[in-house]
């Protein structure tokens, strides 16, 4: 078995047992990423030099025995986190040359925590996608193919170079943030597991803001238990995000293994797609069965106002983004066009800075918040945001935890979908209404499609539960058995 072929949790105990060192484990992944990153673009920016260097830092702690919990174990992380001194993207001409002068809250708690950083991972410009194809520094391949078709896939989005990444063997797990499903699709879309924690649970001090009151950290990675792992250490209280919480992060790696007996599994009617792959609903049911053998009760539950979730969503996300891209106006930050005055420097700014995606945003979220329409747009998908979370709340009264696919489809070719923003959007139509409630939510790879392609379920946990939620991923993971492997990975010949 190759280094790169070890899970993050195998990994740890290999090095702690002294089996390899953390130079060792590091450079297997340097030579991965620089063998399979011209091919698969998953990263925007190596750092292989600092990458070592933390490595042998961390095989002197190992050799003193005072480690961190993630001691050499090396990471990719979304180039939407600022890194300090090192240039962070968040996929945008408008950022291509910004070099954060401080580190982002999870990218420092990683840090503190031993772990080693690769570089940072590819992503749809500030995170407005599903294919990763909107990236102004490129399109990330999926490391899956069809079966007996070259064609390239897309990983998912927003997070699709850190999903690539950890699904071909570059790196053991990486950060992803969630705003509308952006950790869960491309979890989904690459055989992987990741988990969007509750609103609050990780500090979104030092990442590029999208929309501030659905934005939140997570992790991707290999097996339920490695993203228990890293999750413990991103998460945590942070005075310097308002919204952070105040409360103890339990021990998710002991909650993987915990037994479901006794615990009630809701299922929603309503999670249902115009087109829904019947495979998909095929591996629902049997996840139903998985969770039944594993002791939990399946309950019918009722979420009445999933069907207006993306179309809240679709008012929300870009209404919030309008505000927060308003900063990048060639004053403070980034990139800046010359104009004959103030006003033509801003236009042609934001002109030369933002891709067609990011605009279309701009233009529906200023569109949606403008005097005239703010009470017929914005304040009725405030309005039924709370509805949806009511919706939660109300079922979370009788179950434990909610089981539905994750997205409606398995990847998709690079290029389908780009004409028609609406199907674009309808991947996040499972997504968007556990971002909208702030409540947890994970995607478990299950299986794979007809044509070979990896299909998730995905678990939503009451607020803070997210012990809860890895309790039944990993009761799906187990039942699962998924140990099938991308055509395109670390060892392949692509
Ligand atoms: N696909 C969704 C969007 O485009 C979600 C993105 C995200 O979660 N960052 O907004």
């Amino acid at each position: 078995m190759m280094l790169t072929d070890l899970t993050l949790i195998a990994a740890r105990d290999g090095l702690r047992a002294k089996r390899f060192s953390a130079r060792e484990l590091t450079a297997a992944h340097i030579a991965a990423a620089e063998a399979l990153n011209p091919l698969l673009n998953a990263f925007i920016t190596l750092t292989p030099e600092s990458a070592l260097a933390q490595a042998d830092a961390a095989d002197a702690a190992l050799a003193r025995g005072d480690a961190g919990p993630l001691a050499g174990l090396p990471l990719a992380i979304k180039d939407l986190f600022c890194t300090e001194g090192v240039r962070t993207t968040a996929g945008s001409r408008m950022l291509a040359d910004f070099i954060p002068p401080y580190e982002s809250t999870v990218t420092a708690n990683l840090l503190r925590d031993g772990a080693v950083f690769l570089g940072k991972a590819n992503l749809d410009e500030f995170a407005m996608g599903s294919s990763n194809m909107t990236s102004a520094f490129g399109a990330v391949q999926n490391p899956w193919r069809r079966a007996g078709d070259a064609a390239p896939l897309v990983p998912g989005g927003s997070s699709g170079g850190s999903a690539a990444a950890v699904a071909a063997r570059l790196a053991l797990g990486a950060t992803g943030t969630d705003t509308g499903g952006s950790i869960r699709q491309p979890a989904a879309f690459c055989g992987l597991a990741g988990i969007k924690p509750t609103y609050g649970r990780c500090s979104r001090y030092g990442i590029v803001a999208f929309a501030s009151s659905l934005d939140q950290a997570g992790p991707i990675a290999r097996s339920v238990a490695d993203c228990a792992a890293l999750l413990g250490a991103m998460a945590g209280f942070d005075a310097k995000d308002s919204t952070s919480a105040d409360r103890p992060v339990p021990d998710y790696v002991a909650a993987c293994g915990r037994s479901l007996r006794g615990l009630r599994i809701g299922v929603p009617r309503e999670y249902r797609a115009p087109g829904m792959a019947a495979e998909i609903e095929t591996l629902w049911e049997t996840g139903k069965a998985w969770l039944r053998e594993a002791g939990a009760e399946i309950v019918d539950v009722s979420l009445p106002h999933t069907k207006y979730g993306l179309a809240t969503y679709y008012i929300v996300a870009p209404a919030e983004a309008s505000s927060n891209l308003a900063r990048y106006d060639g004053v403070r930050f980034g990139l800046r066009e010359t104009g004959e005055d103030l006003t033509e420097m801003y236009e042609r700014t934001r002109a030369a800075g933002f891709g067609a995606e990011v605009r279309r945003r701009i233009l529906i979220g200023t569109y949606v918040l403008s005097a005239g329409y703010y009470d017929a747009y914005y304040l009725r998908a405030q309005q039924v945001r709370a509805l949806i979370l009511r919706d939660f709340t109300e079922a979370f009264a009788t179950v434990d935890a909610i089981l539905t696919p994750t997205a409606p489809s398995a990847a998709f070719a690079q290029g389908e979908k780009m004409d028609d923003p609406v199907a674009m959007y309808l991947n996040d139509i499972f997504t968007v209404p556990a971002s909208m409630a702030g409540v947890p939510a994970m995607s478990v790879p299950a299986g794979l499609d007809a044509r070979g392609l990896p299909l998730g379920l995905q678990v939503i946990g009451r607020p803070f539960d997210e012990a809860g939620v890895f309790a039944v991923a990993s009761a799906i993971e187990r039942a699962a058995g998924f140990a099938d492997v991308p055509a395109v990975r670390a060892g392949a010949v692509p």
